[in-house]
C-alpha cells in the first residue's frame, strides 16, 4: 500500500492548552525498521499542560492500537536473529505500541527494562509525531510493538482474542501496564520478602542463604500476623485505578497460593475518582470472594485514619504513588511504615523532592521511581486485561475506565473537559 497525501491529525501549540485539529503529511517509511499503523488513540494531559518543556508544534498522543499498513524493508520472512515480529508481522495485524519505542535488541531490552531502551523515544513530541492522528510511524516496530494477531485465538482465560474492541486494546498502551508495574514493583521488591519468603531479613533475599554467613541461625520465627501485607494506593485516576485492579489481583493470588493475608486503602481526594473506584470494586467482590481481603476507597484523612487503625499505627508495608506530585510523595511517606517501599509511577515535574535525608533515614524507606517498561509488561497486561472484561472491555459505564470515545473534531473541547477533571479517560478514532 503506498501512502501519500495529507491527513488530519490533533496538534498542541506551545506554550500550553493550545489544541488545534490540522492537515499535516501522512508519514512514511523513512528507516527500514519502521512500520505505519492506522489506528485510535488516548488522551495525555503532559504535554497539553505545557509541563514538558517542549516548545515546538507536534502531534499529540503516545497511546495507540490499530493495523498495520506498512512496513520497512527489514520486515521479511528470514529476518532472523532479531525480535520475531520483523519475520513475521504482515500488513492489516492488529498491534499495540507502547508509549516509547523499545528496540528489543539492546541490554535494557534484553533484561526486561524496556523503558530505557538505548532508543527509547516517547510518542508524541516533535521529532517523533504521535498516534492522534490517522496514521502514524513506528520506528524499531519489531521490537516496539505487540501483536495482537500473533496470538493464538484463544487466550488461558478461553477469551476470544479477536472480540476484544480496540478501546479496550489501547489500555496496553500505558495506563494498564503502568498500574501493573506500579503493582509489582511493590510486591516484588526486597523489602516486601520476608513476608513473602515467610523467612526474615537476611535470609529473604534471592542471594543464595549459603552465601550469606549465618542468615536465618538467629531470627524468631514469623508469625501470621508479620506475613500480612497492608498497602496504599494514593491517587485514583485512570492509571491509580488500573494499579489497584492489578494490585488486588495480584494479591488475590498470594492469599490462594501464599496464605497472604491483605488489606489495601485506595486514597483520592476527589470524590467522583473514589466513586469511579468504588464502582469497579464492587465487581471486582462479586467474583472474587477472599475471607482476609479488607478494602477501602478513601479520602487522604480517612486514608491516614484507616491504615492507622489496620496497623496499630505501624503503617503501610508499600504505598504505590499515581500522581506525580510533592504532597503525593509527602503523604506516601507519611502512609509507609519503616523498611516500607514507596513505588512511583507519577510523572513528577517539581525540581526538589519534599524529603530531607535526615527523613529517609529514619525510616529506612525504600523508592522505585519512573518510567513502566510498557514493552516487558504486556503480556502479564493483557492476562489482566482479558480477566478483567467486566472493568475494561466497555466504554461509558459507571465500572468503565475510559468514558468516551470522540472524533478529532471534539480533540479541543476534550482535552479541556479532561484537564479540568470534568470527564475521565477519553480515547480519539481519527477515522470517525
Ligand atoms: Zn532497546
Ligand atoms: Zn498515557
Amino acid at each position: 500500500m503506498v501512502l501519500s497525501g495529507m491527513q488530519r491529525a490533533v496538534r498542541w501549540h506551545p506554550p500550553a492548552y493550545d489544541i488545534r485539529v490540522e492537515d499535516v503529511p501522512i508519514p512514511q517509511i523513512v528507516e527500514p525498521d519502521d512500520a505505519i499503523l492506522a489506528g485510535l488513540c488516548g488522551s495525555d494531559l503532559h504535554i497539553y499542560r505545557g509541563h514538558e518543556d517542549v516548545h515546538d508544534v507536534l502531534v499529540c498522543g503516545h497511546e495507540m492500537v490499530g493495523e498495520v499498513v506498512a512496513l520497512g524493508s527489514n520486515f521479511h520472512p528470514k529476518a532472523a536473529g532479531r525480535p520475531p515480529l520483523y519475520s513475521t508481522l504482515k500488513l492489516g495485524d492488529k498491534v499495540v505500541s507502547p508509549f516509547t519505542i523499545s528496540c528489543g535488541e539492546c541490554h535494557f531490552c534484553r533484561i526486561g527494562f524496556t523503558c530505557r531502551c538505548v532508543h527509547s523515544c516517547l510518542f508524541g513530541i516533535p521529532t517523533l509525531p504521535g498516534g492522534q492522528a490517522q496514521y502514524a510511524r513506528i520506528p524499531k516496530a519489531g521490537g516496539t510493538l505487540f501483536s495482537i494477531s500473533a496470538l493464538p485465538i484463544s487466550s488461558p482465560n478461553n477469551a476470544d482474542l479477536s472480540q476484544l474492541a480496540d478501546c479496550s486494546l489501547l489500555l496496553l498502551a500505558d495506563i494498564l501496564p503502568t498500574g501493573v508495574f506500579a503493582a509489582l514493583q511493590a510486591l516484588q521488591h526486597p523489602k516486601l520478602s520476608p513476608m513473602l519468603t515467610r523467612s526474615a531479613y537476611p535470609s529473604s533475599g534471592f542471594i543464595p542463604e549459603s552465601l550469606i554467613v549465618g542468615a536465618g541461625s538467629e531470627s524468631a520465627a514469623l508469625q501470621h500476623k508479620d506475613r500480612q501485607l497492608t498497602l496504599a494506593i494514593v491517587g485514583l485516576g485512570p492509571v491509580g485505578v488500573c494499579a489497584a485492579v492489578s494490585l488486588l489481583d495480584m494479591l488475590a493470588g498470594l492469599e490462594s497460593k501464599e496464605g497472604i493475608n491483605y488489606r489495601v486503602v485506595a486514597i483520592d481526594p476527589v470524590e467522583s475518582r473514589r466513586k469511579k473506584m468504588e464502582a469497579i470494586y464492587t465487581i471486582i467482590s462479586k467474583k472474587e470472594t477472599s475471607s482476609s481481603r479488607k478494602f477501602s476507597v478513601s479520602s487522604i484523612e480517612d486514608g491516614k485514619r484507616i491504615i492507622g487503625d489496620w496497623t496499630d499505627d505501624v503503617g503501610c508495608n508499600a504505598v504505590l504513588e499515581v500522581v506525580g506530585n510533592p504532597s503525593a510523595l509527602t503523604l506516601a511517606y507519611e502512609l509507609v511504615r519503616p523498611f516500607g517501599l514507596i513505588s512511583s509511577v507519577g510523572v513528577h515535574q517539581e525540581p526538589a523532592m519534599p524529603f530531607t535525608g535526615r527523613e529517609l533515614y529514619d525510616k529506612n524507606v525504600s523508592f522505585d521511581f519512573g518510567r513502566c517498561p510498557v514493552r516487558a509488561m504486556f503480556p502479564t497486561a493483557l492476562d489482566i486485561l482479558l480477566k478483567r472484561q467486566d472493568i475494561f472491555g466497555d466504554v461509558g459505564g459507571e465500572a468503565n475506565l475510559v468514558e468516551k470515545v470522540v472524533g478529532l473534531d471534539e480533540a479541543a473541547e476534550s482535552y479541556e473537559l479532561f484537564d479540568k477533571g470534568k470527564c475521565g479517560k477519553i480515547l480519539f478514532n481519527p477515522w470517525k
